[in-house]
């Protein structure tokens, strides 16, 4: 018996993004990822350095809003990895998000309040994003 619990699961889902900085609501597809008996808590885990989840409305003009203040607080350039590939402003941003959320999942149905949402948040599109879901 190994360290990982044997009724762990993973999943990836695949979220393919259109901009540049841009926040998608991708509660959906996590949900038509977990299998139907998954009781307990789920990991969101995206497996990249430029992009990142969280947990929080979905309204689209908020979601506009953050993406502004994203913009707002990490400025495009001036940055030293700038030096590397061009895109330090996509590493700063993500990193202040996170690369993971926890979601609380009674038969395969997501445990989140009235108006949360789970949220990719692409800092460096438009990519094809894996985003694990571990359970
Ligand atoms: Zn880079």
């Amino acid at each position: 018996m190994g360290a990982v619990p044997t009724h762990m699961s993973s999943e990836t889902v695949q979220i393919t993004t259109n901009e540049r900085l841009e926040v998608v609501d991708i509660t959906d597809q996590i949900t038509n990822a977990i299998p139907t008996n998954t009781t307990g808590t789920i990991t969101v885990f995206v497996e990249h350095t430029t992009a990142a989840v969280t947990v929080n409305e979905g309204e689209s003009r908020l979601l506009g809003d953050f993406e502004t203040a994203l913009d707002d607080l990490v400025p495009d350039g001036g940055w030293a990895h700038d030096q590397i590939d061009d895109n330090a402003d996509s590493h700063v941003r993500a990193m202040l998000v996170g690369p993971s959320v926890t979601v609380p999942v009674a038969d395969g149905s997501l445990q989140l309040g009235t108006w949360q949402s789970v949220l990719l948040v692409e800092c460096d599109g438009p990519r094809t994003r894996q985003v694990q879901i571990v359970a």
